[in-house]
């Protein structure tokens, strides 16, 4: 069935947590596991001398699916009745945040781990903080091995408020906190007896319960100009509806130079056809009532729902370059159909992908950072924030010839005002 909904989500947490224990019970548990793997793990454990473990099941799995190739990220599939889940797993934090950033990945929703018993680490802090720098805003967070602090609320409850605080901080509101044991397989698939004071639904009830992004198609229309050709005495503007839809009659306005003017034809090549509806994924070309002098990177939108313009913005990059990326440098940064001369304004936060460590005092942005910047452009461009439209909120950089970087926008730069 193809018709089905697909959730992308992530696991993260603290190594030793139980993420894997976490991902192999919801595999377990929802018979998505390839046959003979229970047996394949039950023989690894004999050999071993250890008891049964979930978390070898990830392994088990993961090997099926490679058979030898090296590929950047895994995924792994289980199913509800509600709808079909992907979890993004990439083998380490620099790859993960390298596919999110440039869209070769995409997580909508995230399970943080948390060991009821070892409390939050350094690493539970700064996952936190990767979910903040990738606007990932569906997250629950999951205090596992609660059989090891007995099933009390109480230290339930106080790790629930610290993680909640930190989190809070960074601009990230968990939708629940959910006690488990994976191990033990509580309150994952059904209510725990062992915690009745727990009133919400079990992991798998409550993750069918994380909501669907809106798709492209049902999101604000945004149509980036590629070219405009000229027939006859028509002109037609061309290009690719990245979200939205667009009817004949729609009163739309052509950022940044701010035109109004109403949709006269929409040509659809596709279908060596006219339409008078087009909506995300197809490339069109379109007439207007007015004519007047359009070009490639203007934004044709709605009215009533337009993207910002700005020429300074807040963005989250991940840096590829051979050269650090510095202040005071040209940079051409292409978002969409857009091209135009940038540099980087003001450097927040830098943080080296591989440990999520910050980097002290950092002015530069080396290899494999991932940095907070502010950045400022020769004139003004649409985007939208990442989180509102993963197409029109993500950019690349390019240093001389080279694409150097990746990045999303993370909202708009308000200089703070002195109040006196
Ligand atoms: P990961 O490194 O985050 O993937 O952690 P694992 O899933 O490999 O788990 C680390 C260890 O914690 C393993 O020995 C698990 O058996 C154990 N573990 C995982 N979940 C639980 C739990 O709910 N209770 C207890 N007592 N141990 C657990």
């Amino acid at each position: 069935d193809t018709d089905r909904e697909v959730l992308n989500v992530v696991v993260v947490g603290h190594v030793d947590h139980g993420k894997s224990t976490v991902i192999g019970r919801l595999l377990y548990d929802t018979k998505s596991l390839p046959e003979g793997a229970i047996d394949r793990v039950k023989r690894i454990s004999r050999e071993k001398g250890k008891p049964f473990e979930y978390a070898y099941l990830l392994d088990a799995f993961e090997e099926e699916q490679k058979q030898g190739i090296t590929i950047d990220t895994t995924q792994l599939q289980f199913h509800t009745d509600k709808r079909d889940y992907v979890i993004i797993d990439a083998p380490g934090h620099k790859e993960f945040l390298k596919n999110m950033i440039s869209g070769a990945a995409s997580a909508e929703a995230a399970l943080l781990i948390i060991d009821a018993y070892e409390g939050i680490q350094e690493q539970s802090r700064r996952h936190g903080y990767i979910l903040s720098l990738l606007g990932i805003q569906k997250v629950y967070v999951l205090v596992n091995k609660m059989d090891l602090i007995d099933y009390s609320q109480e230290k339930f409850t106080e790790l629930r408020s610290e993680m909640n605080e930190f989190l809070n901080n960074l601009h990230v509101y968990p939708l629940r906190y959910i006690p488990v044991s994976a191990f033990y397989g509580e309150n994952m698939t059904a209510p725990s007896a062992k915690m009745p004071w727990f009133k919400g639904e079990p992991l798998l009830k409550a993750i069918d319960s994380f909501e669907k992004d809106k798709g492209l198609e049902q999101k604000a229309l945004r149509f980036p100009i590629q070219d405009v050709y000229k027939f006859d005495s028509r002109r037609i503007i061309a290009g690719r509806i990245e979200s939205g839809t667009l009817t004949v009659g729609d009163d739309v306005v052509i950022l940044p130079s701010a035109k109004a003017t109403t949709v006269k034809t929409i040509e659809y090549w596709a279908e060596r056809d006219k339409k008078s509806r087009v909506s995300a994924g197809m490339s069109v070309g379109i007439t207007v009532e007015d004519e007047f002098f359009n070009q490639r990177g203007e934004f044709v939108v709605h009215k009533n729902d337009v993207p910002h313009v700005a020429d300074i913005f807040r963005a989250n990059l991940f840096w590829l370059g051979k050269n650090p990326l510095v202040k005071n440098k040209e940079y051409k940064l292409k978002l969409v159909t857009q091209e135009v001369e940038c540099e980087i304004y003001s450097v927040l936060k830098v943080i080296d992908a591989t440990t999520l460590a910050a980097v002290d005092d950092a002015q530069a942005v080396k290899t494999n950072d991932v940095a907070e910047v502010i950045i400022r452009t020769r004139k003004p461009i649409c985007f939208d924030e990442f989180k509102n439209n993963p197409i029109t909120g993500r950019f690349v950089l390019v240093d001389g010839y080279n694409v150097s970087g990746g990045g999303i926008v993370s909202g708009l730069y308000t200089q703070i005002q002195t109040v006196t």
